[in-house]
């Protein structure tokens, strides 16, 4: 066992004057208290908490300042302090929240006040989704969060952990790549090769694909038709549960793929690259897929991360023609129904195949022939560019549970 420890970086999005406000009084305030504290030499929580205990600030900032204080003059022996220390907050002041059917997925929770916190539409650096992922379903912990400004953007850091199996030593040339197709008939499809080069043990998850298509149809229309009658309350938790349960039916998906992989010996995960996906297809492709983005990011996110948690590699590849080649002779056929693959080459023994395990297993074999990409592209996410923006979780006076400035940190 490894515990990982990552920096999840979310940039919030462009808030409004009235949060910006919010975060200022924020920051200014939290800076008066820690000067206070640092200048008073405090060397303890305790003496600490004695002074920034009278400060308007949230519980959860207090509470970290109590820790970092005696940090500062004791450990690090810090002479001087800058004027731009990033706010701290405690772990349990901090939430988020997933709205895939949103342009902006990402909400945060930052505290304000003593009783008052925001949400904020935030966007994570893309590489990261599959932390973000891993702690939305309790699989990593976070630790405290840094909330800062840098050129008139506001940006909030959280530390995560989790804890994940030691992978085998085999070289990368050495493993079995297993090719992972999402689509939209069969959600997921994951085959590979055994050792004569025969494609092996498919697995498809087409019955989860009805599932997720009936559910995603069922809140288009219902949302629809509840907002035009005005309900957008009903309509939000409405949605917020199908979302749930689209959820839950990927995490089982994925959970499951990851358990394929570990019957194989020494496996690697091939994925599609999604940067690529968006470049090499046509306009109308290109929409229909971008519809289903949060979809493929989505599981590729819980894949990945699921996949680490057990030691196994993860790689993605060009997906250029991978459903629309043939995986034995490599030429391009077509599909006359969207479930079959018929290859044109009439020196090909292959006639028709399986569409979806067709492209798991031209996914798995560019691992080997050299077209994977270490890993995915930066700025992978055009998920801010379109779209409207729906119904947002609303700040609020905070819970019937109004935290303790004598909180867990306190001595
Ligand atoms: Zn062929």
């Amino acid at each position: 066992m490894t515990e990982l420890t990552k920096t999840l970086e979310l940039k919030l999005v462009e808030p409004n004057a009235n949060k910006r406000r919010k975060l200022c009084e924020t920051r200014e305030v939290y800076q008066q208290a820690l000067h206070h504290a640092f200048d008073a030499g405090c060397t303890t929580q305790t003496e600490a908490n004695d002074i920034v205990v009278n400060y308007d600030l949230s519980g959860y900032a207090k509470n970290a300042l109590k820790k970092y204080v005696p940090q500062l003059t004791t450990t690090y022996n810090a002479g001087d302090l800058h004027d731009d220390h990033p706010v701290r907050f405690t772990n349990e002041g901090l939430r988020f929240d997933h709205k895939p059917e949103n342009a902006i997925e990402w909400y945060v929770k930052i505290p304000h006040h003593e009783d008052y916190h925001l949400w904020l539409p935030a966007q994570p650096n893309p590489d990261q989704r599959d932390w973000l992922e891993a702690l939305n379903a309790g699989d990593a912990t976070m630790g405290e969060g840094r909330l800062f400004e840098r050129d008139g953007t506001w940006y909030l850091h959280v530390t995560a952990t989790r804890d994940v199996e030691d992978g085998s030593e085999v070289s990368a040339e050495e493993r079995t790549p297993i090719g992972v197709d999402i689509g939209e008939a069969s959600l997921v499809t994951v085959c590979h090769r055994d050792g004569h080069g025969s494609p092996t043990d498919p697995e498809l998850w087409a019955d989860e694909g009805k599932t997720v298509r009936r559910l995603r149809k069922t809140y288009f229309t219902a949302t629809r038709r509840l907002q035009t009658r005005g309900s957008e309350r009903i309509s939000e938790s409405f949605g917020d549960d199908l979302w749930k349960r689209i959820d839950e039916v990927f995490h089982r998906v994925t959970r499951e793929v990851v358990e394929y992989a570990e019957s194989v010996e020494d496996p690697v995960l091939v994925l599609e690259d999604l940067t690529y996906i968006r470049e090499s297809m046509d306009y109308g492709e290109y929409m229909n897929r971008r519809l289903h983005g949060w979809g493929f990011a989505k599981l590729h996110a819980q894949i990945r991360y699921k996949a680490v948690e057990k030691g196994i590699p993860v790689e993605t590849v060009n997906p250029r023609n991978t459903s629309k080649e043939c995986h034995a002779c490599g030429e391009v056929g077509y599909r006359p129904k969207q479930a079959t693959f018929t290859c044109t080459n009439d020196a090909c023994w292959m006639g028709e195949y399986q569409a979806d395990v067709n492209g798991a297993v031209n996914i798995a074999d560019r691992y080997l022939s050299g077209e994977s990409c270490s890993r995915e592209h930066e700025n992978d996410d055009d998920s801010a560019e379109d779209g409207a923006c729906l119904a947002a979780p609303q700040d609020s006076q905070a819970d019937a549970t109004t935290q303790e400035t004598l909180g867990p940190y306190a001595s």
